[in-house]
């Protein structure tokens, strides 16, 4: 993290809140991987003005930044409730930058319960006080999106204090294993669900050791298909002769191939809609969007002799019945 987080979003040291967040909105819909597909650099922008602005939004965490500079995770980790193993896991008081500006980060928090197991929850007392949830981002390839996934994660969580089994106070003095807290802070490992038809911005929720953690989704792009949604978008390219023959057409999908008829005469750039071979849906993955196929003719290169004088056989033959220059 060479960069400074007030130069990646372009402000100014003594931005205010209002500053910030329409600078990151401005960068973050520029460099938005809907936007730029297989754009490695933007992505990578992408994610730089994210945490630039995870860091600054908060004023907790730009307080630190603006102390200790880029060490402050550092600080950070060892004060109270502070997260972690993952290099982006961060204290975070509100704000949703995706929510915000995309909007479609569906929260799918519930669906899941609490797959670290409930028993750490912990019954006991009131807490006194509850840590916000730490954000963390989570990469997925498109493939992952598709089928769904599982990543470890850990975290530093709250646990109750065995010492004095939450109470804060062991015979009448205070717990000096939690100093009064009834809980203390323990790592925590678990493997988290991210389902189906996860989309940039979509927000899993999970709470490991009592602690809340939201998993931001970030899906990487793919070399072969776009996505939109629950749509997806692809190319074949098709030799010049297939095209004007017409032949049958191998089109990949996230599932292995499916054969697409390609009329005769078909023209260059046609679209064709294969239903339910998009994304599933979130939370109804049964359902699964469109695939959309853009065919590309392939011109032939490096002619021979013979296929040039065919060509220009072919070229004579248009002229003559006064084909296909005067549409
Ligand atoms: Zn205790």
């Amino acid at each position: 993290m060479a960069k400074n987080y007030y130069d990646l979003l372009g402000v100014s040291r003594d931005a205010d809140e209002k500053q910030i967040r329409l600078a990151y909105r401005r960068l973050a819909r520029k460099y938005h991987p809907d936007v730029n597909s297989g754009q490695d650099d933007t992505a990578e922008r992408f994610k730089e003005v994210n945490e630039a602005n995870e860091v600054l939004s908060n004023a907790e965490s730009r307080k630190l930044y603006d102390r200790y500079g880029e060490n402050w995770r550092q600080v950070q980790q060892h004060g109270r409730g502070a997260a972690t193993s993952g290099r982006r896991a961060q204290y975070q008081g509100g704000g949703n930058p995706f929510g915000d500006v995309f909007g479609g980060g569906a929260d799918i928090g519930s669906m899941f319960g609490n797959l670290f197991g409930a028993g750490r929850r912990g019954g006991g007392r009131q807490r006194q006080q509850r840590p916000a949830p730490l954000e963390q981002s989570v990469e997925i390839t498109l493939d992952e999106a598709f089928k769904g996934t599982t990543r470890a994660l850990q975290v530093t969580g709250q646990t109750v204090c065995t010492r004095c089994d939450g109470a804060g106070s062991v015979d009448g003095a205070a717990c000096p294993e939690c100093l009064s807290q009834g809980y203390s802070y323990q790592p925590v490992r678990g493997e988290v669900a991210i389902p189906a038809g996860v989309d940039n911005g979509s927000r899993v929720r999970v709470t490991p050791g009592g602690q809340q953690v939201v998993l931001i989704v970030q899906v990487q792009p793919h070399p072969k298909f776009q996505r939109k949604s629950a749509d997806l978008y692809t190319e074949v390219s098709v030799p010049l002769y297939d095209v004007v023959l017409g032949t049958e057409v191998v089109v990949p999908t996230l599932t292995g191939q499916v054969a697409l008829t390609l009329p005769p005469e078909s023209q260059n750039g046609r679209v064709f809609r294969l239903g339910g071979q998009g994304m599933p849906k979130l939370g109804t993955p049964s359902e699964r969007g469109t695939l959309y196929v853009t065919i590309k003719s392939e011109l032939p290169t490096s002619l021979t002799d013979e296929e040039r004088k065919l060509f220009e056989q072919l070229q004579g033959l248009r002229k003559d019945t006064g084909g296909q220059d005067d549409k």
